[in-house]
């Protein structure tokens, strides 16, 4: 099942996706269809969560780690994006006045769908509404230059994820891509993270509580690189689907 969330005159709403149409529902933690729909041509999609947090992994792919040249970790590492950092489905990344190169990092990002605090590997599908596409855009210049990464991965519009929830794949074994312009940028497997989904889950829990609607992106594959104004950026998942943003300059401060 899609699970979107979407605008039409006005309104915000969310809504299960099948063939061309959006079918209303109330609650996207329990879906189900009111009778109404709309024609998806008729709609705007929005980024499918207002998360409360916007939990992500770092080094979490063994063929990165090698890229990188860094050992495996032997627990996660995990850092934090602003809810004012999400950005919709064809929405723009602003590119930064102080930043002199901002990445694309394709990621799987799971949707928690129920309160989550102190859940076992075991458990944590039980906490798991559905997967979607997420792109941790970073300036990497200033990841370089600061000790915390927190300015670097915290602009607004740096958290763009979509197109929808997807409920029915299994994270375990899925092709996560990102095209720069149309050309492969990023392509591997979740079958190479180093700390899977329920791992990632369970472990976040025993930190902070997770939420209905908050994100965990589940870091990135090798490929990683530079965005410029004007590019178009598509992060890309089998059985999810894609999520296309492009880049703009700042406007100028008035
Ligand atoms: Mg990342």
């Amino acid at each position: 099942m899609r699970i979107v969330r979407f605008t039409r005159s006005g309104r915000v709403g969310y809504g299960i996706y099948e063939d061309d149409y959006v079918h209303v529902v109330h609650n996207p933690f329990s879906p189900k269809k009111t009778g109404k729909r709309f024609d998806i041509h008729d709609m705007r999609l929005l980024c499918p969560m207002t998360p409360s947090k916007i939990v992500c992994a770092g080094l979490n792919y063994v063929d990165h780690a090698a890229e990188m040249n860094m050992p495996i970790p032997d627990e996660p590492v995990i850092f934090l994006k602003p809810p004012s950092s999400a950005l919709d489905p064809g929405g723009t990344i602003i590119y930064p006045d102080m930043a002199h190169q901002v990445d694309h990092e394709a990621e799987l990002a799971v949707v928690i769908g129920a309160v989550a605090k102190d859940v076992s590997c075991a458990d944590a599908p039980r906490f798991i509404l559905g997967y979607t596409c997420f792109n941790d855009v970073t300036a990497r210049d200033l990841q370089r230059r600061d000790s915390q990464w927190t300015r670097a991965k915290s602009f607004d519009t740096f958290g763009p994820f979509g197109p929808w929830v997807e409920t029915d794949i299994d994270p375990t074994n899925v092709r996560v891509e990102a095209f720069l312009n149309g050309e492969t940028r990023q392509s591997s497997s979740t079958a190479n993270l180093i700390f899977p989904v329920v791992k990632l889950v369970s472990f976040i829990s025993k930190i902070m509580t997770l939420l209905p609607g908050d994100i965990i992106a589940t870091g990135t594959p090798p490929g990683i690189g530079p965005m410029k104004v004007g590019d178009e950026i598509e992060v890309r998942i089998s059985g999810i689907g894609g999520l296309i943003n492009r880049v703009a300059a700042a406007a100028p401060a008035a």
